[in-house]
């Protein structure tokens, strides 16, 4: 029977490689719950609008579209916003420094779930975010909660960034990924936090291919 598996954690330790090739495995869905608060922070960034201003607030989300796109080119769900294809702008720096604001705004938050939960509705699906497990469906019959090393965790992180071109330093991104984790814990909405029946996974020493074959193991049961 297909099932909902729930992939949760701190920033940069792997979710979204270790989810898109679990689904791929078990020929499943994957959705990527962290590109639709990427997108929503670039849509602010772009129309210059004011997290604290409900006006602004309440006019994003009533015209913020974000639909996942199948590129058989890289062969993935590439996140479009009203429309453009924004995969590669949501993962720059300038985003990832101003995506936990963005989604600490309750209003924001309730949207995304929605739509996470429209989307996830039908199982056989893998999503990977912070609050999976715990709001959007804790339901989800498999439950993981990523961790590794923060330097190792940094260093995955400058590579990810220079494949595509974009040199930061090791402290730099040391410290965004604090920063995130920060906020994203101790938000009054959502919090990031391991749910009670999540397995914890600390994969600093493992390689790719060993956590994609235990989480598949681990659904197979
Ligand atoms: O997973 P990713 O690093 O792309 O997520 C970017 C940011 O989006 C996180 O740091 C967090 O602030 C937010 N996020 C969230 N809830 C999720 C997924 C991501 O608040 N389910």
């Amino acid at each position: 029977p297909k099932i909902i598996v729930a992939l949760d954690g701190f920033s940069s330790c792997g979710k979204s490689t270790t989810a898109k090739l679990v689904a791929r495995q078990l020929h499943y869905a994957y959705i990527d719950t962290g590109a639709m608060y990427r997108a929503v922070t670039l849509y602010f960034y772009n129309h210059h609008l004011s997290l604290t201003n409900p006006r602004d607030v309440e006019k994003a989300l009533r015209e913020i579209q974000i639909t996942f796109r199948y590129q058989p080119e890289t062969a993935t769900n590439e996140t479009y916003l009203n429309g453009l294809n924004v995969e590669n702008e949501i993962r720059k720096m300038y985003i990832s420094e101003r995506v936990s604001e963005v989604s600490a705004v309750v209003e924001v938050r309730q949207a995304m779930v929605a739509q996470q939960q429209r989307m996830g509705r039908s199982k056989g699906v893998v999503l990977d975010g912070r609050d999976v497990g715990t709001v959007v469906f804790p339901e989800a019959e498999l439950k993981i909660f990523m961790t590794a090393d923060p330097l190792i965790r940094a260093r995955r992180r400058q590579d990810e960034l220079l494949a595509k071109g974009e040199l930061v330093g090791l402290e730099e991104i040391m410290q965004n990924l604090q920063k995130r984790d920060y906020i994203d814990t101790h938000r009054t909405e959502g919090p990031l936090r391991q749910a009670e029946d999540a397995l914890l996974l600390d994969n600093s020493f493992m390689t790719v291919d060993e956590q994609v074959e235990m989480v598949v193991r681990l659904a197979d049961e």
